[in-house]
C-alpha cells in the first residue's frame, strides 16, 4: 500500500523514449489527478533508434517538437537541464538556478555516452552522421581491406553494431567495394544472444550470408599510444578503420543514489530507494540492458504506481521485462522478441511482425502514438504477435532488478 504524495504536481525529467512514455501513461492512467510538467534541455524529441540509418540515407532521424506534444497530453513544458534533486524538499534545481517543486518526480534522463577508444570512430547519436563512405575508402586502401565494428566491454546496447555492419555491406557493394572484409567484434557469446538462441542463430546466419565475420566472446583494448588489440590473446587489431559503439554511463544526478557508474537504482515499480516519491526509468537506471522498449516498460510501471498512489482505481503491476528488437538490415528488417522473466520457451525471430504497431521501440503508448502519426498507420498487421517464454537463469525470473549491469548476459542453450 503506497502513501499518497503531498502534491499532485508530477514532474517528468527527460524528453526521450522513457520520458514520453511516462508522460503519456500518466495522462491516460491518472487523468486529472496529476498536474503534469515535462522538463528537458532540447526542444525536440529525437527517435534515437533510427539514427543508425542517418549515415546511409542522409535523412535525419524522426524528430518531434516537445512543447506542442506535451500540450496534447495536458502537460506543460519547461526547457532546461536538471542539475540536482533535493528529495527532502521535493524540489529539483535546473542548471540556470531555477528551482521546481514536485509532488512526484520521474527521472528519465537517459545515459551518458562516452567514447570507448580514442583511435576508433565512435558511433554518436548527436552531431555529424558516421562518415561511412570515408571509412569504407580507408578500409579499401589498407592491406587488411578490413572495416571492423566493435561493441566495447561494459554497458552498451549492441544492436546498432550489427545494423551498421549490415548496412555497410550493402553500401560497400553499391560502391564497388566487394573486396572489403567486414567484421564485428563483440563481448557477447553469440550475436544478440540476449534475444534467445533462435533469434541469435537467425542473426548469425544473416551475417554469414552477407559475408560479415563475427568474433564473439572477444573484446578490444587500447594501449596508451592508441594501438588497438584484439583479446583474448592481445593480437594487434588488423583493420583499416574501426567503428565502435560508445560505453554508456549513468547520469550521476546529485541528490539521488547511484552505483559506481552513475546509474540510478530502482525497484520493480521503478521507485528510487531512499528518495520518497522519486521514480526513474530508462537507460539511466541500473537495469543491465539499455534498451528503449525496456525503458518504456519501466516508465509504464512507474506511471501505474504513481496513478494508483494518486487514487486512480488501478492495481500497479511490477516491471515485467520483455525484450523486443527490430534489426535494420539494409533490406528487410528482422523482428526479435524475448520474455526476460518468462520461464519456458526460446524467444522468437521473424521477418514478419512479432508485435504491433511494428515500431522499433515497442512502448505501449509511444509506439501507438508514433504509428498513429505515421503514414500507413491504418494498415493491419501482417502476422499475429507471438508470445513466447524462455528458459533463463533462475535469478532472471526471481529478481530482475538485481542483475549485475556489468556482467555480460548469456542464456542457457
Ligand atoms: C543507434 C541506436 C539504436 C537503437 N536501437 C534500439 C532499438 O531498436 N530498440 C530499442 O528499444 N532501443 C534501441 N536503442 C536504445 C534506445 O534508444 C535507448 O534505450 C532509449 O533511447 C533510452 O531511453 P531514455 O528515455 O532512457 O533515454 P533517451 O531516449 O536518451 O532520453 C533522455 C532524455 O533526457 C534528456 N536529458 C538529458 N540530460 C538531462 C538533464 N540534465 N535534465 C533534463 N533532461 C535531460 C535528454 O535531452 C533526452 O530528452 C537504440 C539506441 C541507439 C543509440
Amino acid at each position: 500500500m503506497s502513501v499518497s504524495p503531498s502534491s499532485t504536481a508530477v514532474l517528468v525529467v527527460g524528453g526521450g523514449i522513457a520520458g514520453l512514455e511516462a508522460l503519456m501513461a500518466l495522462h491516460d492512467l491518472a487523468g486529472d489527478r496529476a498536474d503534469l510538467t515535462l522538463v528537458a534541455p532540447d526542444p525536440d524529441f529525437t527517435y534515437k533508434p533510427l539514427i543508425v540509418e542517418e549515415a546511409f540515407s542522409l535523412q535525419p532521424a524522426e524528430r518531434r517538437e516537445l512543447e506542442p506534444w506535451a500540450g496534447e497530453f495536458g502537460a506543460s513544458f519547461t526547457q532546461g537541464a536538471v542539475a540536482g534533486v533535493h528529495p527532502d524538499d521535493h524540489a529539483v534545481e535546473l542548471e540556470d538556478g531555477t528551482r521546481m517543486d514536485y509532488g512526484v518526480l520521474v527521472v528519465c534522463m537517459g545515459g551518458r555516452a562516452r567514447p570507448a577508444y580514442r583511435s576508433a570512430t565512435t558511433f554518436r547519436v548527436t552531431g555529424e552522421p558516421l562518415p561511412i563512405d570515408a571509412l569504407l575508402e580507408r578500409a579499401a586502401q589498407d592491406d587488411s581491406r578490413t572495416l571492423a565494428f566493435v561493441a566495447p566491454p561494459g554497458v552498451s546496447w549492441p544492436l546498432p553494431i550489427y545494423e551498421l555492419a549490415l548496412m555497410a555491406r550493402r553500401r560497400a557493394e553499391e560502391g564497388g567495394h566487394r573486396e572489403i572484409r567486414l567484421t564485428v567484434i563483440t563481448p557477447e557469446a553469440a550475436p544478440l544472444v540476449m534475444f534467445g538462441r533462435p533469434a541469435s542463430d537467425a542473426v548469425a546466419e544473416l551475417l554469414r550470408v552477407r559475408g560479415i565475420d563475427v568474433h564473439g566472446d572477444a573484446y578490444v583494448s587500447e594501449s596508451d599510444e592508441g594501438e588497438l588489440f584484439l583479446g583474448p590473446g592481445h593480437h594487434p587489431l588488423e583493420a583499416g578503420a574501426v567503428v565502435a559503439l560508445p560505453v554508456i554511463e549513468g547520469p550521476a544526478l546529485p541528490g539521488l543514489p547511484a552505483d559506481e557508474h552513475g546509474f540510478i537504482p530502482i525497484d520493480e515499480h521503478a521507485r528510487v530507494p531512499g528518495a520518497d516519491d522519486v521514480y526513474a526509468a530508462g537507460d539511466g537506471t541500473t537495469f543491465p540492458i539499455k534498451q528503449g522498449g525496456l525503458g518504456t516498460q519501466q516508465a509504464d510501471a512507474a506511471a501505474e504506481h504513481i496513478a494508483a498512489s494518486l487514487g486512480a482505481p488501478i492495481e500497479a503491476q511490477p516491471f515485467h521485462p520483455v525484450l523486443r528488437g527490430q534489426l535494420i538490415t539494409g533490406a528487410e528488417s528482422l523482428h526479435l522478441r524475448h520474455d526476460l522473466t518468462g520461464g519456458h520457451g526460446e524467444g522468437s525471430v521473424s521477418a514478419d511482425y512479432l508485435w504491433w504497431p511494428p515500431h522499433k521501440v515497442a512502448g505501449r503508448y509511444l509506439a501507438a502514438w508514433l504509428a498513429h502519426e505515421a503514414p500507413g498507420a491504418d494498415l493491419e498487421p501482417h502476422g499475429r504477435p507471438l508470445d513466447v517464454e524462455i528458459a533463463l537463469p533462475r535469478e532472471w525470473h526471481e529478481r530482475p532488478m538485481a542483475l549485475d549491469p556489468y556482467e555480460p548476459l548469456e542464456v542457457d542453450d
